[in-house]
């Protein structure tokens, strides 16, 4: 042991004195800190013991510069801001819906202070949080009440339950669907203590069906849109109208899970067959149900309109407790609503809508902008622009699809795929396509505001890393 490697090494209390590890104090907790030391000294002695040279590692220093980068690693918010490259609008797995200013203002504000979310400051009383959205969803659906929950997977459980708790829910097999992995409506039933009974078959479902599965345990009929998938060719189902009036003859609730929760016509955007709340209510539907977050573009809420014995109802079974909305959430959704008191605003301030509208044009000259500013990057071996296909995501409109323009890139030195990961680590992270050994960037769902903070990931992402 002339010349033992170890011997040298510093103590935690070496490190603990140095300058940069004493600064680290405001933001870290002693013993967080002193796990670090601890940490980064073993890495340390592991290595040398591994035969490597001391080579100025064992600076104290040196060695505290590496805590205060191992703490900030650690450190780092688990939730960042993604730059959404994918060309889909409502991608489940980014949060679907961006809000709208408003929106996001609305849930600042109730976050940080304190408001009237139970109190009339008429009278002074105590009131119901519901009431911040109510009125609104009636103007905006024609419905006699309106009240909202965690999500729509929520708002069908505590409907199926208050309606038809040990009851018989009839529902046509071509609507038992299945959302994202969890919400499949015969195991949301079996949740809900309601009795699943299918009828016709996946691809016809008559009236006729309806009609004589009905019998002294009914509970209601249930409508479910098929938002993530098409049945198409010889198929056939029940228009709404027709179910209502079925329910009317024998006084059963028919309830209409239309999904996506839109309350303007998305014809308007080209799209087909996304049933509107308000036509739904019309139709004669008791209760229908939609999520706040996919192309309504709120926050994540399920909201049930319809009835209001039925809302009284519902607001009485002590699920509401758990499933009820937070103020900041409760604060978002009543703002998105009153973008929709007035329907140009919404098209202008919501931002699904806005997304979507967004004509091909101005996407092309996106494109070719973001493409211009990617050249001037060194490491990129092509970009070149494209027109492009979209989807709407988030389960809504599977089988159509909207014209885009994207940007194509080649990095010179590695995979399009180690670029894709090099942006995802980024900050903020970039989330992109790949397609045939390109990284594909869509402009549509890239915010103006974003297309710096783009190029400077880009930037960082072409540069040497470990
Ligand atoms: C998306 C969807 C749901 C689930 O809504 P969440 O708000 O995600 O809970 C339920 N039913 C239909 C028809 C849907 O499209």
């Amino acid at each position: 042991m002339k010349d033992n490697p170890l011997r040298n090494v510093p103590s935690v209390n070496d490190i603990l004195d140095a300058p940069s590890v004493q600064a680290l104090a405001a933001w870290h907790a002693h013993d967080t800190i002193l796990t670090a030391i601890r940490a980064e000294l073993e890495e340390l002695r592991k290595r040398l013991s591994c035969g490597e040279t001391r080579d100025g590692q064992s600076d104290p220093l040196a060695i505290a510069a590496r805590v205060a980068a191992r703490l900030e690693h650690q450190g780092q918010a688990k939730l960042r801001t993604v730059i959404n490259a994918t060309g889909i609008i409502l991608h489940t797995n980014l949060g679907r819906s961006p809000l709208a200013e408003e929106a996001a203002k609305a849930a600042y504000e109730a976050g940080r202070g304190y408001l009237n979310l139970e109190l009339d400051l008429d009278s002074g009383k105590r009131s119901s949080r519901q009431l911040a959205i109510r009125e609104w969803v009636c103007q905006l659906t024609g419905a006699e009440s309106a009240t909202a929950v965690n999500n729509n997977a929520a708002a069908t459980v505590i409907v199926l339950r208050t309606v038809a708790k040990g009851k018989e829910v009839v529902i046509s097999r071509g609507q038992l669907i299945e959302i994202g992995g969890s919400f499949r409506i015969p195991d949301i039933m079996s949740v809900s203590g309601a009795i699943l009974r299918e009828i016709g078959t996946t691809n016809i479902t008559r009236l006729s069906d309806y009609e004589r599965a009905i019998g002294p345990n009914t509970g209601a009929l249930l409508q479910v849109h098929s938002s993530n998938y098409r049945i198409s060719g010889f198929t056939r189902s029940v228009p709404l109208a027709e179910l209502t009036a079925l329910g009317k003859k024998y006084g059963l609730p028919v309830i209409d899970d239309i999904g996506s929760g839109a309350l303007v016509d998305f014809a308007r955007f080209g799209f087909r067959g996304e049933p509107m709340a308000r036509a739904s209510i019309a139709a004669g539907a008791d209760l229908v149900l939609f999520s706040g977050d996919k192309l309504l573009g709120g926050p994540q809420a399920g909201i049930i309109a319809g009835r209001k014995e039925w809302i009284q109802k519902i607001e009485k079974d002590p699920l509401m407790r758990a499933f009820r909305l937070d103020k900041m959430t409760l604060a978002a959704l009543e703002a998105t609503l009153r973008l929709y008191l007035h329907e140009e605003r919404a098209l202008r301030e919501v931002p699904v809508l806005r997304l979507l509208s967004m004509p091909l044009e101005e996407l092309h000259q996106r494109a070719e902008r973001l493409a211009e500013q990617l050249r001037s990057l060194a490491g990129l071996a092509s970009v070149t622009t494209v027109e492009d296909v979209a989807y709407v995501g988030g389960g809504s409109l599977p089988d159509q699809s909207m014209k885009s323009w994207v940007v194509e890139i080649e990095a010179n030195s590695f995979s399009d795929a180690e670029l894709a990961r090099r942006l995802r680590l980024g900050n903020p992270a970039v989330m992109a396509r790949l397609r045939g050994g390109k990284l594909v960037l869509d402009v549509r769902t890239i915010f103006a505001h974003q297309e710096e903070l783009l190029i400077e990931a880009m930037r960082n992402a072409l540069g040497p890393k470990d």
